[in-house]
């Protein structure tokens, strides 16, 4: 009897849980399906991916060492890029902030060499240098992008040699200060400034990037930096890979008035996937990742927005997130938030490829502008691996002396009467 009445009871409940799981089953396979219907139709165009990084650290960019298709060490490889939908990927050419001052422009060429090696070298992948390109491609496109000015050593013809192999963006700081402009981090001591946040010659940079039809990448720079470069560029710019500040208070994070000077500026934000930009904490999930694209969208639109995940740039992704084969959660996510059909088309490559096309489109404006040949200021500039070419003799001894000595602004005056002396 009792058993009787406890079935009685029970049954019901039983009916009603399998039916609601079953509605929820439902509901998250119809999304994941739709999530990937859409993928298929707009393949994703992602903002910044650090696989580069990785291949020098751990295969010292030995690609014959490793197996492009599966590399279960990383979040990256190609077999998971297909998985994810990606169409498009901006692969970071960087090399750390020690190497400031010292080989950045070797090491960075070393990057770009690996990006292309791997780009070429695979069947699935295509390296591309223009926005029709990306779009055309029936590939997972490659954009190199160099991260952080401190690989152009304060040189426009370093700049433009990194446009002939195929850079088409760049961050204009990683985590230091570059001689012209100011990172959102204090983790190195170099070049600290006070203002000054876009020297002349970073001025000058930014309108040699506007001339080459280059990308301005804002992520990584300080908000004092970002507001003039905003003011400066007469192109749209894009911050790769950040997120909202309003949502996680990180100085990584974009805040709602750089926003909206974003807005203005026709660019695009690019949402970044790491934990610590997203939740500001060590653990985070796929909701309040999405937050992060609702935000944005109520502050300055969807149009506006693109994703940069930083795969293999960062430990700890959400949870359903770790690696480049899982974007559709995310899509799926912000399919259950309501966001339309053409505001993730948007999302996942339209706004990139509008914005790149401006870019290039500025550039095509410019073409009666000539290179520039500005030089940043020798005192600006002052360490102690600089060489100023002159007479072969002068030079040799300059190199031996800067060896072994910073430049002072004396010294520099001495070396200048001293040449001009031999020379004539
Ligand atoms: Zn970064």
């Amino acid at each position: 009897m009792l058993i009787y009445k406890e079935a009685s009871i029970s049954g019901p409940w039983i009916l009603w849980f399998i039916c609601t799981l079953l509605s929820l089953l439902h509901g998250v396979i119809s999304e994941t399906s739709r999530a990937l219907d859409i993928m298929t139709k707009y393949p994703l165009i992602d903002g910044h991916n650090d696989l580069a990084l990785r291949l020098r650290i751990q295969y010292k960019n030995k690609l014959s060492q490793l197996n492009p298709h599966n590399i279960p060490k990383l979040a990256t490889d190609i077999t998971r890029l297909t998985a994810g939908h990606v169409g498009g990927q901006i692969f970071a050419a960087y090399v750390l902030c020690t190497a400031q001052d010292k080989d950045a422009v070797r090491l960075t060429m070393e990057q770009i060499d690996v990006i292309r090696r791997l780009c070429t070298e695979n069947q699935e992948l295509e390296l591309v240098t223009t926005a029709g390109g990306m779009r055309n491609s029936a590939k997972i496109a490659c954009l190199i992008s160099v991260e952080g000015g401190h690989s152009i050593d304060s040189s426009l013809p370093a700049l433009r040699m990194f446009y002939q192999l195929g850079v088409r963006s760049m961050t204009l700081t990683h985590t230091c200060n570059t001689p012209w402009a100011e990172s959102s981090s204090r983790l190195y001591p170099y070049y600290q400034r006070k203002k000054n946040s876009l020297t002349e010659f970073g001025k000058a940079v930014v309108n040699e990037m506007n001339r080459l039809g280059m990308l301005i990448d804002l992520s990584h720079t300080s908000w004092e930096t970002a507001r003039a470069v905003l003011k400066h560029s007469t192109a749209p710019v894009i911050f790769s890979h950040s997120s909202a500040h309003a949502i996680c208070n990180d100085t990584r994070n974009v805040p709602d008035d750089l926003l909206l000077l974003l807005k203005e500026n026709g660019g695009l934000i690019m949402v970044n996937f790491y934990n610590r930009f997203v939740a500001c904490s060590k653990e985070a999930d796929v909701s309040i990742l999405a937050d992060h694209f609702d935000h944005i969208k109520e502050v300055i639109g969807a149009e506006s927005i693109g994703i940069g995940a930083d795969f293999d740039g960062a430990n700890g992704f959400p949870q359903g997130l770790e690696d480049v084969s899982k974007y559709p959660a995310l899509i799926g996510e912000l399919m259950s938030r309501n966001w339309s059909e053409e505001e993730l088309a948007g999302v996942l490559r339209l706004n990139f490829l509008r914005v790149f096309q401006e870019v290039e489109k500025v550039r095509d404006d410019m073409s009666n502008t000539l290179p520039s040949e500005v030089e940043i200021p020798f005192l600006e500039a002052n360490n102690s691996c600089r060489v100023i070419l002159t007479h072969p003799v002068i030079s040799s001894e300059r190199s031996y002396r800067n060896r072994n000595s910073p430049l002072l602004p004396a010294t520099a005056l001495a070396w200048f009467i001293s040449g001009f002396v031999q020379l004539i």
